[in-house]
């Protein structure tokens, strides 16, 4: 068999043929890649020409093509559809793979030529994207730390090998450590689940071939169904405790000493490129700057957050006690009294919900929405190749142009890490040639039986409109380089995109379109007013599940772990220092905190969820101002300074281009419930 990796890909749009990609076919497609990508760098490094913006910059944006190729399916795989095979791949290409980059990022004659331009560039006559695509190249070298003396260049190089690697096992142990936390279930243990959700817990039963009527893992999306509506109190300890476990059970998946070296190895790393923490080297490259302005962010609404997590403490504890259970409000009580609160207070069960947000009519919602401000349409596509059987793919097509595709992977699976993401396994450029994008959306939805349809919570079907917002941003993307493309941003201005699509699923002509899967009917307008009533209810709480999560990954990046390496102790000394309420926990604690330890991208920047909530409240509020959520002035705005324009040009700026004015925190405050008014309209 042909390794598909080393011929052309006669496919529709060229997408990779995943019927005839094998395990096998990565490391030698791997070796081949690095080493043209090695060849094709070498070659622009040593020129004997002068240096230029076409034979240095973009000679580096036109090479790697293979390796691109290779890497972004292997990284999808890897991610939603693993297995033992595919992961000892992934052990092995981890170190292998940063060291290329090392190579390439350290060569002192390469860095010289880009040193060369930057010092000159505003005579050489460049584009503005040009411009920036040259300081993004500059910086680039200079954070992977091209500047250094050939020893720290040699020290840097193997921190970061050790970093991949260490970053790849945690991952992996995450992953193992809640496909290896199953629990048989029995009838009683299940009482109080939505038929759906019993479904669920039934159809893991029979995946792992117990002899019980229902399972559940130690994955979120087992456990949230247990600890929301599970009326059997000792199985909703049961599945909290695993998954607050989850990387923390002395076994071959614990992560401690992962995360011990990990903040070690990045606190050296930080002090090495000249900066005080790693906090302030990654900071350095985004929109807030500072660790002190992320953290001034978070403080600000923690303050709120708890305030108002502790007056619904008191309010739970006051149902449970007033139900006569005579019981002491433990975290894992608080989703199932909230869901009881919730009716009490706004006669809203949010299960009323779910039948009218069936999945395909939610991502058909998203589709719609897409079309009314962008003008895009999505056929379904079933001729192209998926990697499992559950993967739809649809072509998208903007004023009549098909611009690429989009892939929908929404269903939860063993060897699928926990969580939803967007990614791609093509990046829309322009550089030789309009290169169409290839967009991936990843959920972790409750598959239904056959037959039988996928009912969403709203949360869910949030999810479904966020990860499509990143979408957009790729498939919108109208830019010249890569580099520069699509989600290739700064890490705290990516949420923008996907966190102001969100809003239009509340918007009155999607939920509209939300009709009932057996009746066809519209959600009625009780319901409809009593679940805007209830939005507000859940603030306090998940403020402080998320806002505690991001001060902790501040402080692992800030303060670092103290000689002694303990990071329960750690983690509990800044719980104590923040006053958390002992009746929630983070969302994300330590030992399975993806974001931060399964690579670098979100670490000292999980506050960056919060930071493009500032934008995405205060940018929606432009089409409230408008008084049309599809205003087409201000949807073009929107598509012409965010959604297609990349990296093209400074943030603040491109917001300001689309807002008119500089973001104000008044939005999120009132989107939270936690301005005055907003909490006067609760009682
Ligand atoms: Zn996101």
């Amino acid at each position: 068999m042909t390794n598909p990796f080393f011929a052309s890909w006669d496919t529709p749009f060229s997408a990779p043929p995943f019927d005839s990609i094998a395990t096998a076919h990565f490391q030698p497609a791997y070796a081949e890649a690095l080493a043209a990508h090695q060849a094709e760098v070498t070659a622009i490094a040593d020129s004997a020409e002068t240096p230029s913006f076409e034979n240095t910059v973009a000679a580096l944006e036109k090479s790697g093509k293979a390796l691109k190729r290779v890497d972004m399916v292997f990284n999808q795989l890897s991610s939603a559809n693993t297995d033992e095979a595919l992961q000892a791949v992934e052990l092995e290409m981890a170190p292998v793979v940063t060291r290329h980059w090392n190579a390439i990022f350290l060569n002192p004659k390469l860095f010289a030529r880009v040193d060369a331009l930057f010092g000159k560039r505003p005579g050489l006559g460049l584009t503005d994207e040009q411009l920036r695509v040259l300081e993004r190249y500059h910086l680039d070298f200079v954070r992977s730390g091209a500047a250094l003396s050939a020893d720290e260049r040699l020290r840097y190089a193997a921190i970061t090998e050790r970093l991949s690697v260490l970053g790849t096992q945690f991952g992996q142990n995450v992953l193992n450590d809640e496909r290896d936390s199953v629990f048989a279930l029995t009838e009683a243990e299940v009482a109080g689940l939505s038929d759906p959700a019993k479904a669920a817990a039934a159809q893991t039963a029979r995946d792992r071939k117990l002899n019980a009527p229902y399972a559940m893992t130690a994955s979120r999306s087992s456990v949230e169904p247990v600890l929301q509506s599970g009326t059997d109190r000792a199985t909703r300890e049961k599945a909290w405790r695993a998954f607050v476990r989850r990387g923390a059970n002395s076994n071959a998946n614990d992560n401690r000493k992962v995360i011990a070296e990990t903040v070690a190895l990045r606190a050296e790393l930080a002090q090495l490129l000249g900066y005080p923490t790693y906090a302030h080297y990654k900071l350095s490259d985004t929109m807030a700057k500072t660790p002190e302005a992320a953290r001034g962010l978070l403080e600000e609404v923690w303050g709120h957050g708890r305030r108002k997590a502790l007056e619904d403490r008191d309010a739970l504890q006051a149902l449970a006690g007033g139900e006569g259970a005579t019981l002491t409000l433990e975290p894992w009580d608080w989703r199932f009294y909230a869901e009881r609160l919730r009716l009490a207070r706004y006669d809203f069960d949010a299960s009323e919900l779910k039948p009218y947000f069936e999945l395909g009519k939610v991502v058909d919602a998203a589709f719609y929405a897409a079309g009314r401000l962008f003008g895009l349409s999505f056929v379904p596509r079933d001729d192209v190749p998926v990697y499992h059987p559950d993967v739809r793919v649809w072509e998208v097509t903007r004023e009549g142009k098909p611009i690429g595709l989009f892939y929908g992977d929404y269903f939860a699976r063993p060897g699928k890490r926990s969580g939803a993401w967007m990614t791609s396994f093509r990046e829309q450029s322009k550089i030789e040639g309009e290169q169409s994008p290839l967009i991936v959306n990843t959920c972790n939805f409750n598959k239904p039986p056959e037959g039988e349809p996928a009912l969403l919570s709203l949360d869910e079907a949030r999810t479904v409109f966020h990860e499509m917002g990143h979408g957009l941003h790729g498939l919108l993307s109208s830019v010249t380089y890569p580099r520069i493309s699509g989600t290739n941003v700064v890490r705290d201005f990516v949420e923008l995109p996907s966190q102001i699509f969100e809003h239009w699923l509340e918007s009155d002509p999607v939920l509209e379109r939300m009709t009932h899967y057996l009746t066809g009917e519209q959600i009625p307008a009780p319901l409809l007013l009593r679940m805007r009533a209830a939005r507000k209810a859940g603030q306090g709480f998940e403020t402080v599940e998320f806002t505690s999560s991001a001060l902790l990954d501040m402080d692992y990046h800030a303060a670092g772990l103290g000689p002694d390496g303990d990071v329960d102790a750690f983690e509990q000394g800044v719980l104590a220092g923040l006053g958390m309420p002992t009746e929630i926990s983070l969302r994300h604690a330590s030992t399975h905190f993806l974001h931060i330890f399964s690579g670098d991208g979100y670490a000292a920047g999980y506050y960056s969820y919060m930071w493009s909530e500032v934008l995405d409240a205060d940018g929606f509020g432009a089409f409230k101002e408008a008084g049309d959520p599809f205003d087409p002035a201000t949807a073009e705005r929107l598509y012409r300074f965010i959604y297609s324009a990349g990296g093209s040009r400074d943030y603040g700026e491109a917001y300001r281009l689309f807002r008119g004015r500089d973001p104000d925190i008044g939005g999120l405050l009132e989107g939270r419930g936690f301005l005055p008014e907003a909490d006067g309209q609760e009682a």
